[in-house]
């Protein structure tokens, strides 16, 4: 008789499964345990078909308060969850991964940004922080206001003409909204690992090899980047972009590489390059455009964590006063 595999943390994580069983494992456990599965458009393609609902931050952040059931599984990252968590406090979410993190969130620790703030204040600054929803909750509890690509222009025009504004985590978006806003901003000098890896050899070559592509960039990539696109947006905006467009056109497409799904999804009719993927200087795919936080996200991993109801992001002291600055920015 064969022996069991045991893992004390997750009995079958190792273990090389068939994706159909697996989804539906997945779809016969969600009924038993009522749960909703939300899927952010880096994961996993995979991942995006079996969710019940797929977005950006903003959209899930706003998905999860709308739900009834009473579990979320939030197939994205460490942040993601907090939000979701914070916004429906009396849901249970759960994470496939708790270890699937963020170098854009984790490049801005909350005391060194308490310790930032307290600096310009003692300098004489008057400002109000803004931070982009890829933080912390402990950093989003020391905030005024949250961004997300999406809603970035409209929540900058509520902060007061008099104040200053200081812009965490990310320097590149904080240009380009100071760029778009006309408000200058004191940057912190946060960046993504995935949109920080663009080269512009690359961008050029795909641009020449494919004449007539539009170039697509998420505006967390640095400013030679987007000095190159035909659209700076976020994932909702490229989107809606490339659904608005009948004519087939070839996009290349500046943001981590999972996002070709749900545009492929809903604008089938065009072609989509990742930058850089298959224009890198040898001429090999390249695999630095995925994010190796959201690869944490796997449908073994789904499945065990509504098998075993963990791991689940539990509510910490400091959520109170991040909800208070959530719900201010994202739902009203
Ligand atoms: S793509 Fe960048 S910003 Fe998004 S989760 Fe990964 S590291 Fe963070």
């Amino acid at each position: 008789m064969p022996l069991p595999v045991i893992n004390p943390a997750f009995p079958a994580a190792e273990i090389e499964e068939d994706p159909l069983d697996l989804m539906e494992e997945i779809e016969r456990l969600k009924v038993e345990k009522q749960a909703s599965i939300l899927a952010h458009f880096y994961v996993d393609g995979d991942l995006q078909d079996i969710a019940d609902f797929t977005g950006d931050s903003l959209k899930l952040a706003r998905d999860a308060t709308t739900i009834t059931s009473p579990t979320i599984v939030f197939c994205g990252v460490h942040f993601m969850g907090e939000s979701a968590k914070i916004l429906s406090p009396e849901k249970r979410v759960l994470m496939p991964d708790l270890l699937a993190g963020c170098s854009l969130a984790e490049s801005c620790p909350a005391d060194k940004l308490a310790a930032y703030q307290a600096e310009l204040r003692a300098k004489g600054h008057d400002f109000q922080t803004v931070a982009y929803i890829n933080t912390s909750a402990a950093v989003k509890s020391l905030c005024d206001w949250i961004v997300t690509s999406g809603n970035a222009r409209e929540i900058i025009d509520r902060v007061p003409a008099d104040k200053e504004i200081l812009f965490v985590p990310d320097q590149h978006l904080g240009r380009f909204l100071s760029s778009v806003t006309g408000r200058p901003m004191i940057l912190w000098p946060g960046s993504c690992m995935v949109h920080e890896v663009f080269s512009i050899q690359d961008l050029l070559r795909a641009k020449r090899n494919h004449p007539g592509s539009v170039v697509m960039a998420h505006p967390e990539c640095p400013v030679n980047v987007l000095e190159h696109a035909d659209v700076i947006g976020g994932t909702e905006k490229m989107r809606k972009h490339v659904a608005s467009i009948t004519t087939p056109t070839t996009f290349l497409v500046a943001t981590e590489a999972n996002m070709i799904h749900p545009l492929q999804k809903i604008a089938p009719q065009h072609t989509y390059i990742p930058v850089p993927g298959i224009m890198a200087s040898t001429g090999e795919t390249c695999a630095c455009n995925r994010c190796p936080h959201m690869a944490r996200n796997t449908l073994q991993k789904v499945r065990d964590c509504l098998k075993f109801e963990r791991p689940e992001i539990e509510w910490q002291p400091y959520f109170a006063q991040a909800q208070e600055v959530l719900r201010r920015s994202l739902l009203q």
